[in-house]
């Protein structure tokens, strides 16, 4: 079958085996339902999904010019303590700041390849832990604004990474460490203007992705230097499709990229 598509990150639902959807000009493809089947991908041009010109893509789907103007991805989205809507302060556009920063944020610890603290809305529960690939979470605290949860996420970057090794996280190569021995350690290393919001709770959220084989060695596709690929879908985990010969494609990185896809 072929398909055309706008490439997007991919939509999850958590169940006992996360399923993935990718959007196409036509369908919404069930990807649980293609492993094993041969990808051919390639590469048509860019549609930035912003403005929807053709124009080069920059960073995270947006065209140069969108990137450093449009409200969804000013900096505080990836650095929350920069959030000022709390205060009633515009970065780009205060309506807008005001409706995604000024919400139940959650701090919380997760395991996707070693222990790492993140930030999300409380909305995003467990879509961003499911795109990170993390395979256990641990909701930390619950904070009602972004900022706040800046704030804690700073403090506690000083004792665990912010960040996920992708190819340890695709090789399912995870550190033995105990999500809640983590946090009660951290606990006393809270700043004073979030304690009051931790959670007590210690449900740990376990995420099964559809991996039928997890690579021994990962190499990542770069679309716009290869043009085309064609391999074996193996699995899903995080944004990555994982190719037989260890290939991996990370969709979000490629958002706002034309292409056709031919599934056999
Ligand atoms: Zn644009």
């Amino acid at each position: 079958m072929k398909y055309q598509g706008l490439l997007k990150k991919m939509v999850t639902e958590n169940a006992e085996t996360i399923s993935y959807y990718l959007e196409t000009n036509s369908h919404w493809l069930n990807l649980n339902q293609l492993v094993n089947k041969t990808f051919a991908i390639t590469f048509e041009g860019y549609e930035c999904l912003s403005c929807h010109k053709e124009k080069k893509i920059f960073r995270q789907g947006h065209c140069y010019e969108c990137f450093y103007e449009q409200p969804a991805v000013a900096d505080w989205v990836m650095k929350p303590e920069l959030s000022k809507a709390h205060l009633g302060i515009q970065d780009r556009d205060l309506a807008y700041e005001e409706k995604v920063q000024l919400q139940p944020h959650i701090v919380y610890l997760a395991l996707s390849s070693n222990v790492k603290v993140g930030v999300t809305r409380k909305t995003q529960v467990p879509t961003r832990w499911i795109d990170q690939g993390a395979n256990k979470a641990l909701v930390f605290l619950e904070v009602p604004n972004r900022y706040l949860a800046g704030v804690a996420e700073v403090a506690l970057k000083e004792f665990v990474s912010d960040k996920t090794s992708w190819q340890k996280m695709l090789k399912n190569d995870i550190a033995e460490q105990d999500l809640i021995a983590v946090k009660e350690q951290l606990k006393a290393h809270l700043p004073e203007e979030v304690k009051e919001f931790y959670i007590a709770d210690n449900h740990v959220w376990e995420l099964n992705y559809p991996v039928e084989n997890y690579p021994i060695k990962v190499a990542s596709l770069n679309l716009e230097k290869e043009n085309f690929y064609q391999g074996t879908l193996k699995g899903v985990k995080g944004q990555y499709l994982i190719f037989e010969d260890g290939k991996v494609f990370n969709v979000r990185s490629f958002e706002g990229y034309k292409v056709n896809l031919e599934i056999a």
